[in-house]
């Protein structure tokens, strides 16, 4: 018999999570490769079908193979998603990156989705595990939370950076203006070296003078969408 204070203290939806850790059942060697928005939808596809909110967190390594998945039964109310719940994994298991991925069932205002996505990527730069895609899935296809369309939509406007990859360490450099201070900001965005993004991407960052959070972008100058 459950009292009424113990009840209290059982699980809520919002603190439902279900770990598939790849990396200790399967071992390294077969852990798969999830490189772009397309593979992490055919990795988790199962989710369009489900009818509560769900969200699933990946974590993968600099060789983007895919180490452990948390799905985060969030009964709706993905914002009351804690920040350790997100990168609890990914810390464990010393990921390089996380990737979301999301059903579309109601998740509240688009506000709060938007706030709780630069929370997560603010989160990930701090963390120096960032997050690389977040991808809505759907019975029919996929499409990626981080293309310059949907940034476009948040309050803080996707900023142009010149975007390339160093040639000895292959390591993503951008080079951005910051629009709160105007200070100009070189810096290794920390990516997985495998991980392939579509040229309409958006990546966190944040100024190396006065700490502001940007989403920065290739596409993000002269671009109509
Ligand atoms: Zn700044």
């Amino acid at each position: 018999m459950v009292t009424a204070n113990q009840a209290k203290a059982l699980p809520q939806a919002s603190d439902v999570f279900l770990t598939y850790d790849l990396l200790r059942d399967l071992g390294l060697a077969e852990c798969p490769f999830v490189r772009d928005a397309s593979e992490i939808s055919r990795c988790v596809e199962e989710i369009a079908r489900v009818r509560q909110g769900i969200s699933v967190v990946g974590s993968l390594n600099r060789d983007c193979k895919l180490l452990n998945c948390t799905a985060i039964l969030s009964g709706g109310n993905a914002a009351a998603s804690r920040m350790a719940d997100v990168f609890r994994q990914a810390i464990n298991s010393n990921a390089a990156a996380i990737f979301l991925a999301e059903n579309v069932c109601e998740r509240g205002h688009p506000n709060s989705q938007d706030i709780l996505r630069r929370k997560i990527a603010q989160a990930g730069l701090a963390l120096r595990i960032p997050l690389i895609e977040d991808v809505i899935v759907t019975p029919t296809g996929y499409h990626s939370r981080l293309s310059i369309r949907e940034i476009a939509t948040d309050t803080y406007r996707p900023v142009f950076a010149r975007i390339r990859s160093c040639r000895g360490t292959k390591e993503t450099v951008a080079g951005w203006t910051c629009p709160a201070c105007l200070s100009t900001n070189i810096a290794s965005l920390d990516l997985p070296i495998a991980f392939k993004f579509p040229d309409a991407h958006c990546f966190a960052a944040t100024c190396c003078r006065c700490d502001k959070f940007a989403w920065i972008s290739s596409r993000a100058e002269g671009t109509r969408y």
